[in-house]
């Protein structure tokens, strides 16, 4: 890699667009004192990274501005193009050349490109790195800082010689390796807590899930005990039904019957019950038979006076029959008697009509009568004494014997009367008879009604509760299938043997349906319904589980890996370093014996630590045991010098000229193990005398076989070594300018 030019434009005095080529190994710059060489020196600085202002000679990013009063002093900003040749590919860019630019605003911001593109600093940086040219400025030394790295610490001695020794590529490595390695562990504290986070979640779905597949495996219980329960409650129903119809037939044909049978014996009442009409003929009857007896009774009255006179007729008769019959005897005729027989041939024949005491008493009464009135008459022996005085007699027996015949026709009508009473009497009680025999039959069939009604009832009743259970069971089948789904009014196919169910007791089938609710219950309480979102959000943050699990796992993984490659390159650093440090040891002690004509000279790695605690301790700040543990782990470099001819103790004690030289002698060393692509050196030679200015050319020609040089310099010797000679001027408005000189040139302008 080679420098080719350098083009500064409104950076600093440099007001107009400068450039300067570096064509030749050794370029060197001269002009007066506040020409803007060390301008020149600062620019290359700036254009690779530089941060620090006060490495820069300013206190703000304006200050790097030109800020004079010639041309472009409006300019609002300065820039700095270094362009580089990269044929050889040390830069990791692939161009041959490369031009890295930064430019400078007012307002302090800063914006950097390669090849034009505008790129972070830190792409410059890491650009640069490989060419082991950063800002940390091993390969820049300015005005009077050509001892700086005597005067740096321990620990930014160690640093520019780690960027000397190009190490700083495997140190960015590390520090980005390491900034992953936090982002990573970060990551993966994120991603830890985001697991913790969602665990207690992620174990609470667990539990619904577990909970939603116990209830999705009762509910899948439940549907093959729901199909068979209702299989069963619907052969149960049916069969119910059945044998209540055919239960039903017998009463409902036999209450038809007693219907019937009923109807017929309401029109026999209706009939028995003209009995009422029956009696009232009865009633009247007696009346008549009252009123026959009564006249009767007034007949026989009047009957026993006439016959009471009679008899006293009679009496009177007889006592006058007995005086005649004392006197004689007498004949009777032959038809007399016949005529008396006769009368009482007919008075016989009426008593055997008579049915009656009354009418035989009568009749006897009529028969002595006749067996009187025989005798008298026959007792008086003629006609002279009847017809003395029997008229009246003859009247009363003439009134007695109509008054017997009305008797005899009053009984016969009485007989009459009474067999027709008789008659009635025995119709109506026959009448009644049949109507108690009605009644009797339709209190008994009214009986046999009740039974069946009684018995219809409680068919009733079961066609009811069957109804019932009917209803039931569709609530039930509706109830369940809102459990578990539709697919249960399938019930008709589950396959059962019939005969079983029906021979089974009902005690099983309501143990079941007690079965059914308690697992209805219990998948309520489980919570019907939201199973499958549940199991959704479960399976989703199960699977985002386990991808931050898998991402946990690459990132340890990774993490793993940085941490490898982190120990790799702090092994690969080590071990360059102490290699480097050691080529760089054998270098220094050359350069160093060179300047000094002897002596000796190392460096050193050593702990920051003890070299702190001490200075601390012993200027009384710190206590000892308070150093940290990171602190006493930085390493450092020590320098430790012995001049010849003298007993040096430490580089605070030597002359200025010797720390330049012990200076020159290090950065030459450091330069000669790891060549940077170039090296400026702004006035390093400022303390040197004229045999050590003649070395120092001698040293600088030998490092310009691998590193272009670009020396600013008041020294005539090193002028002498360079191949192009740049002469810097500043004008009257403070606008520094450049022109190419020869070296008798060269000499007069650094005056
Ligand atoms: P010496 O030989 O004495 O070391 P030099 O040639 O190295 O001098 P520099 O230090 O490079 O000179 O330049 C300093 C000059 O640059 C000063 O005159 C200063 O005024 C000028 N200068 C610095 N910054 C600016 C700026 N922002 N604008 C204009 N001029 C500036």
């Amino acid at each position: 890699m080679r420098l080719i030019s350098l083009e500064l434009s409104g950076f600093k005095s440099f007001a107009k667009k400068t450039s300067l080529e570096f064509s030749a190994p050794i370029t060197a710059i001269v002009g007066p004192n506040g020409s803007g060489k060390s301008n020149i020196a600062e620019s290359f600085r700036f254009a690779l990274g530089e941060q620090s202002m006060k490495s820069l000679r300013g206190k703000r990013g304006e200050d790097l501005i030109y800020s004079g009063i010639g041309a472009g002093a409006k300019s609002n900003r300065g820039s700095v193009k270094i362009t580089l040749d990269n044929a050889d590919r040390i830069l990791n860019i692939d161009y041959n050349e490369v031009v890295i630019e930064r430019i400078v605003h007012r307002d302090g911001t800063n914006e950097y490109f390669i090849n034009g593109s505008r790129v972070r600093l830190r792409d410059i940086m890491e650009l640069v790195a490989h060419a082991h040219i950063g800002s940390s400025g091993h390969h820049i030394i300015s005005q009077g800082e050509a001892d700086r790295i005597l005067n740096a610490t321990l620990k930014e001695r160690r640093v520019m010689i780690e960027e000397a020794l190009g190490l700083k590529v495997y140190q960015f490595k590390k520090q980005e390796s390491e900034k992953k390695l936090e982002k990573t562990e970060e990551n993966m504290r994120s991603v830890e807590s985001l697991r913790k986070e969602i665990a207690p979640h992620i174990s609470f779905l667990k539990r619904q899930v577990e909970k939603v597949a116990k209830a999705e495996h009762m509910r899948g219980d439940l549907r093959t005990l729901c199909l068979e329960y209702f299989k069963r409650e619907s052969l149960y129903i049916a069969d119910v039904r059945q044998r209540l119809v055919r239960e039903r037939e017998i009463p409902e044909k036999k209450k038809e019957g007693l219907e019937e049978k009923l109807q017929n014996l309401k029109k026999e009442l209706a009939v028995s019950s003209k009995t009422d009409g029956r009696s009232h003929a009865i009633v009247s009857l007696e009346e008549r038979m009252h009123a026959a007896r009564d006249e009767r009774s007034s007949a026989e009255r009047k009957l026993g006076r006439l016959e009471g006179m009679i008899s006293a007729w009679q009496m009177h008769f007889r006592k006058e029959q007995e005086r005649n019959l004392a006197h004689k005897q007498r004949s009777i005729s032959f038809s007399r008697v016949e005529e008396f027989v006769h009368k009482l041939d007919v008075e016989i024949g009426h008593i055997a009509e008579r049915q009656t005491l009354e009418g035989i008493q009568a009749a006897f009464s009529r028969i002595h009568e006749i067996m009187q009135k025989f005798l008298l008459h026959e007792s008086e022996g003629g006609i002279e004494k009847i017809t003395l005085d029997t008229k009246d007699y003859d009247d009363q027996v003439e009134q007695k014997k109509h008054i017997e015949e009305k008797i005899s026709e009053l009984e016969k009508e009485g007989r009459a009367l009474d067999l027709e009473y008789r008659m009635m009497c025995e119709e109506m009680e026959r009448e009644k008879e049949v109507g108690r025999e009605a009644e009797r039959e339709m209190f008994a069939l009214m009986r046999e009604q009740q039974v069946l009604h009684t018995e219809l009832m409680q068919i009733r009743l079961k066609e009811e509760q069957c109804e019932r259970e009917e209803k039931e069971f569709k609530n039930d089948l509706g109830e369940a299938a809102a459990v578990v789904g539709r697919e249960l009014v399938n019930y008709a196919n589950f396959v059962i043997n019939s005969v079983d169910v029906l021979a089974e007791g009902r005690d099983k089938q309501r143990e079941r349906r007690r079965a059914i609710e308690r697992t209805c219950v219990r998948l309520e309480e489980m919570g019907n319904g939201a199973g499958g979102e549940v199991k959704r959000e479960y399976d989703e943050i199960l699977a985002r589980d386990e991808f931050l699990a898998r991402e946990l796992g690459d990132l340890r993984q990774s993490a793993q890996s940085l941490r490898e490659l982190i120990t790799d390159l702090d092994v690969r650093l080590d071990y360059e370093f102490k290699a480097g440090v050691a080529k760089i040891n054998d270098q220094f002690q050359n350069y160093f014996s060179l300047m000094f004509g002897g002596g000796t000279a190392s460096l050193s790695v050593v702990r920051e630590k003890k070299r702190r605690r001490l200075q601390l301790v012993l200027a009384g700040e710190e206590d000892a045991d308070s150093i940290s543990e990171e602190e006493e782990g930085v390493e450092g470099m020590m320098i430790e010098v012995s001049l010849p001819r003298k007993r040096v103790s430490n580089l605070d004690i030597l002359s200025g000229g010797e720390r330049a030289l012990t200076s020159i002698a290090l950065i030459f060393a450091i330069s000669q193990v790891n060549p940077p692509p170039f090296l400026i050196l702004d006035e390093t030679d400022a303390a040197l005398d004229e045999a050590n200015s003649r070395k120092y050319g001698d040293m600088i020609e030998n490092l310009a076989v691998h590193s272009q040089l670009i020396l600013i310099t008041h020294n005539r010797e090193t002028m002498s070594r360079a191949g192009i000679l740049y002469g810097v001027t500043m004008s009257g408005d403070g606008v520094s300018q450049l022109l190419s000189v020869r070296f008798d040139e060269a000499v007069k302008v650094a005056k």
